[in-house]
Parts: structure tokens; sequence; C-alpha cells
């Protein structure tokens, strides 16, 4: 098949990849002329693991390219997958202005087109938000939907860091329709991955990922609650998880306790249920939690190097992994931010290093110092910080570097080493006295 995919990011790349290495030719539409042409010269401008070498043998192959013509694009494929970002506005509430902007090009483009022409929006929106976009799209491309065109709900389930293997291998396939032709076409596209499909309707394929992101979301929330609680009995609360996750109930996943969960997904979704739901008349008290208790989360990292080593005004703290998590580049939401602005409040200086995203984070911090390995940023350092558990951090001998204390936000390491160390939810030996 012919697809188009408006929104070149995380999503748009891994689907378009994805859809290309499955048989389909596959046109990248966006906005940033950069993305665009790294995309033609074979280059991705995301980093994900096992995207380089794909992306560049399907350019090289002629079953993927990008462009900035969205019309072209529209024109000479069959389906277009909306996969712009759905940002956060400041109260929380959900930004759909790219949305908007987008399927109005694409419906005044299926104006001219003979054939039926199938939109699927991939991106994470609002329940009822595919449904309300129907009739703008009747009235920019004179046409009927459901009969002329079809439009349909599928989100996305990747997870970033192992993004291309998700997208090849998922759970499941949500796919949210309203007419049968655009059933058939979704059913054919996905056939060769093997995975259960699931049709529902729009509102429901919308509602579904939110409810999957929420319910992730509580899980690590619920998790550190317990490990708070932990560190007030001396209990570890690995030991706890494990002995929790062996029941099939509840299963081992996503019961990590640390400095709490980032991203470009999990803040930004549950606060954009939470206002929907708000703005419904229900206040889902449940899910305000999850996230002030994720907000809260990472000054933890502080409060335990405070309770171990006193203030740490003027002390030199090392921040290692910058990256919402291990594997990708991507900042947003990173728990690093809120760490290293209330270091810096609190009078510390930060030296920083990620093996990924140190461009990223720049951006916001360009006054910090960084480094271009774990080594350096710990060499005259008294505290380290270990924010994401990329696995070379795993590896580092503590011991070498004199430090006063290690405070592993993700339980990289178990705290064997000579080095005092505190971890979330890990029972603290205390300096005496304390
Ligand atoms: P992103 O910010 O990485 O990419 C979005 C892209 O869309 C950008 O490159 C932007 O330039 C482009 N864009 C914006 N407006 C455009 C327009 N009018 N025309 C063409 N291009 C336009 O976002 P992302 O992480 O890929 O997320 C996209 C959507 O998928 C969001 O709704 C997100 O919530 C959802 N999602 C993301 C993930 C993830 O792990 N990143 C997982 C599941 C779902």
């Amino acid at each position: 098949m012919n697809i188009s995919i408006v929104g070149t990011g995380y999503v748009g790349l891994i689907t378009g990849t994805t859809f290309a290495k499955l048989g389909n030719s596959v046109t990248l539409v966006d906005v940033v002329k950069e993305k665009v042409d790294a995309v033609n010269s074979g280059r991705s401008p995301i980093y994900e693991k096992g995207l380089a070498a794909l992306l560049k043998d399907l350019v090289e192959a002629g079953k993927l390219s990008a462009t900035t013509d969205m019309e072209e694009a529209v024109r000479s494929s069959e389906i277009t997958f909306v996969a712009v970002g759905t940002p956060s506005r400041e109260d929380g509430s959900i930004d759909l202005s790219h949305i908007y902007s987008a399927v109005e090009v694409v419906s005044n483009t299926m104006r001219n087109k003979k054939s039926y022409h199938l939109v699927v929006i991939k991106s994470t929106v609002i329940p009822g938000t595919t449904g309300s976009l129907i009739p703008l799209m009747e009235k920019h491309s004179g046409k009927r939907a459901g009969k002329d065109f079809g439009v349909a709900m599928n989100p996305e389930f990747l997870r970033e860091g192992v993004a291309l293997e998700d997208s090849m291998n998922p759970d499941r396939i949500v796919l949210g329709v309203n007419d049968s032709k655009s059933e058939r076409i979704l059913r054919e596209l996905y056939s060769p991955l093997k995975a259960p499909l699931l049709f529902v309707s729009p509102t429901t394929a919308e509602m579904i990922k939110y409810t999957a992101n929420a319910f992730l979301a509580t899980k690590i929330s619920f998790s550190n609650e317990i490990a708070n609680i932990c560190d007030r009995f001396g209990v570890d609360v690995d030991e706890v998880m494990r002995g929790i996750g062996l029941d099939h109930r509840i299963s081992p996943y996503f019961l990590q306790a640390g400095a709490g969960f980032g991203g470009s997904c999990f803040p930004k979704d549950v606060k954009a249920l939470i206002s929907a739901s708000v703005g419904s008349g229900y206040t889902p008290h449940l899910l305000k939690e999850v996230i002030e208790l994720n907000d809260r989360q990472p000054l933890r990292m502080i409060e335990l190097a405070e309770r171990y080593s006193g203030s740490i005004d003027g002390k030199k703290v090392a921040v290692l992994g910058l990256s919402f998590k291990p594997e990708t580049d991507d900042i947003r939401e990173s728990r690093a931010i809120p760490l290293v602005r209330e270091l810096i409040e609190r009078g510390a200086s930060v030296t920083a290093y990620d093996p990924q995203a140190t461009e990223n984070f720049r951006r916001i911090f360009p006054g910090i110092l960084y480094t271009t390995s774990a080594e350096e940023a710990l060499i005259g350092a008294d505290i380290c910080m270990i924010q994401a558990d990329w696995s070379e951090f795993g590896e580092i001998d503590y011991d070498k570097y004199g430090l006063e204390l290690v405070v592993d936000g993700r339980r990289t390491q178990r705290g064997e080493s000579e080095t005092p160390y505190v971890g979330i939810g890990r029972s603290v030996k205390m300096k005496e006295g304390d």
C-alpha cells in the first residue's frame, strides 16, 4: 500500500519504518525541513535502537522517503496516518492545534481525489476527538465520511528505547473504526504483524490508550508510595515488589520504584485525562495523586542526600542519566529536569553526563557542566546521583572516586561498594547519630 504519515517524530518515524519494512511505500511528512532532509539522506533524526540502520536501508531501497509537501504525500497515498504531537497546555489540558491543522490540509487535499482515502489518527487524543473531526473533514473535503473517505483511530503503544521491537511485535493493535471499508483496509495492512487486532469504536480506542497509560503510571506511583513507606521501616522495596510481582494478578512489570516517571506520554496523558474528566464533571482524585506524587519523587533524591550528607549547598553533584529513561535521547518530562533545577536552587554545582541526551538537555540547562563520560563527571564530585538506569552505570566502580555518597534514583546497583549508597526505597544506613 502507499501510505503517508503526517508527523516525523518518534511515532511517525517508527510507524513509517515498520510499514516500509512490511513492504509498503511510505512517505513521511513534517513541517521541520531538517527532519525531512535527514530522512532523505538516510539518517534518523532521533536516536532509537536499530532505527538508523533500518531507515538507511529502506530509504536506499526506495521504500521510505520524507517531504514537507503534505498535499503531494496525501495525493499519492491511499492511507494517511496523523502522528503529530498532542502536547499539554499550561493547565494540563490537551493542545490539539497540530491535529486540527494537519487534518485540515489532509481534508482539503481529499477534495480533488477520486478514490477512497482513509485517514487514521495515531496521535493520542482525548475520547471523542476523532469523531469530532468528521464534520470538519466533510466540510473541507466536500465528501461524506464512511462513503467517500474513512476515519479511524489507531493508538500507539510503543515504548521508546525498544520502539522498533514493539512496533514489529505489538501485544495488540487497537483499531477504532466506523465503517467496514476502513476495517478491511486496516485488517489487511496489519495482518503481517500476527498480533491480535481489536476493533472498537474510535472513542473506545482513544479511551483504551489513556487507560493503558493511566494504569501504568498508577503502578509506578503506587510503587513509589510503597518505596517511601519502606524507607521508614528499613525494608528494601525491590524485594517487596518481587514478592508481589510473582502474583500473576499483579505481574512484575512497572513496579520499579525510583525517581518517578517522565517521557512524552505518561505525565502529559494522565494530565490530559484528568483535565478532560474534570471538564466533563468528574474529578479523578486517584489520578491527581498519581501526578502529584510523581512531581515530589525526584526531590526524594535530594532529601535522601541531605539526610545522609547534610546540606548540599556548595557540594559538587554529578548527575548521571539525563534522558527520561535509558536507550533514548528524549528528555521530555525527564525527572532530571526538576532534579537539576532543585540542585541548582539549593546551591549545588552540577556536572552532568548522559550517553545520548546531552545536547537536548543543554538546551534547557546551558549553564551546567557536561562531560563526555561518566568517569569524567565523577572525578572531583562529592555526590553522585543516578537518574536514568543506562546499563553502563551498573559497571561503574564508585569506590574509585572518593565520593561521600551515591544516591541511586533507579537502583542500578545494589550498594555492594564501600562508598555510602542510598536508593529510593532501600533501607538507608544512616551516619552515626542519625
Ligand atoms: P514528536 O513531537 O516527536 O513528533 C511530532 C512531529 O509532528 C514533529 O516532528 C512535528 O514537527 C510534526 N508536526 C507538527 N505539526 C505538523 C503538521 N501540521 N504537519 C506536519 N508535521 C507536523 O511526537 P511523538 O513523540 O512522535 O508523538 C506523536 C503522538 O503520538 C503524540 O500524540 C503522542 O502522545 C503519541 N505517542 C507517543 C509515543 C512516544 O513514545 N513518543 C508513544 C505513543 C503515542
